[in-house]
């Protein structure tokens, strides 16, 4: 993409690794000025110096209100608005039927929709029209698999409240899109699935009509796209990145 991001404020939550951490150093290196969050200090700081001169970092867990409205008067008075805003902190568990837990529900639930709904809600106010939110979701939105109904619920209710958000928006000139990635070559991936897991891996490679599996800087390109003028008329959809996987 040639498009210039440049005088762009982007805001990347959940970006010190992983997918989040390819799609700040994209746009970083379109030009943006890029505000990368998460919660731990040292890998911030870290990922932080991978990106260019014009990216900084905060510590701010989605999960906690406070830390989010502290987080968003910095933006204010510091920036003074955002332009896009890439809402991809996230996490999941696998836990089949008659083993989930109320803690991991919880903790699914409260960081993938109660942290991406006030992510995106106090977001708004500094936001203005042409802007643009991409959310993270995954393709468990509509193909979860085994053990994967809670995650999968939160990728779901994401999808569905994302239908609901650009008509309570309706007017403000704000996009909001979900991105839903299949299995990315993440650490996290690896760290998230059980043994064996080079061979559910290869399994995952098989099932996929590119007979791969995807990698973070291919989902950033495609969450960048939805956050440019590129996709100025392309609102409220989900579009899944996962090399045809779940559309068979
Ligand atoms: P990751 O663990 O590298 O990235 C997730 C980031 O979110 C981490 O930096 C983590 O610390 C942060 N985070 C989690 N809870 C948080 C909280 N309460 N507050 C602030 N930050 C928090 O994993 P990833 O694979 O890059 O995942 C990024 C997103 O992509 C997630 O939303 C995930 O559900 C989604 N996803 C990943 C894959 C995959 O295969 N890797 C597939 C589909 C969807």
């Amino acid at each position: 993409m040639t498009q210039s991001f440049q005088n762009k404020i982007a805001v990347i939550t959940g970006a010190s690794s992983g997918i989040g951490l390819g799609i700040a150093q994209e746009l970083s290196a379109l030009g943006a000025t890029v505000i990368i969050t998460g919660r731990n200090k040292n890998k911030l700081e870290l990922a932080v110096s991978t990106l260019g001169p014009n990216a900084c970092q905060f510590q701010v867990d989605v999960s906690n209100l406070t830390e989010l409205n502290t987080f968003y008067e910095q933006i204010r008075s510091r920036f003074g608005r955002i332009d896009i805003l890439i809402a991809n902190a996230g996490m999941g568990e696998i836990e089949p039927l008659g083993q989930i837990t109320p803690e991991k529900f919880d903790l699914q639930f409260t960081t993938n929709v109660r942290g991406i709904t006030f992510t995106v809600q106090k977001a708004l106010p500094l936001m203005k029209p042409g802007s643009s939110i991409v959310i993270t979701g995954s393709t468990a939105s509509i193909n979860p698999g085994e053990g994967l109904s809670v995650y999968g619920g939160t990728k779901a209710a994401l999808r569905a409240m994302v239908r609901s958000w650009i008509l309570d928006i309706k007017g403000a000139g704000i996009r909001i899109n979900i991105l839903s990635p299949g299995p990315v070559d993440t650490q996290s991936l690896r760290d998230f699935l059980p043994e064996p897991v080079d061979a559910i891996l290869q399994s995952l490679r098989d099932r996929s009509p590119l007979g791969r599996i995807g990698r973070t800087e291919e989902i950033a390109k495609a969450v960048v796209f939805l956050s440019s003028d590129a996709a100025a008329y392309i609102n409220g959809a989900e579009i899944f990145a996962d090399g045809g996987a779940s559309q068979i």
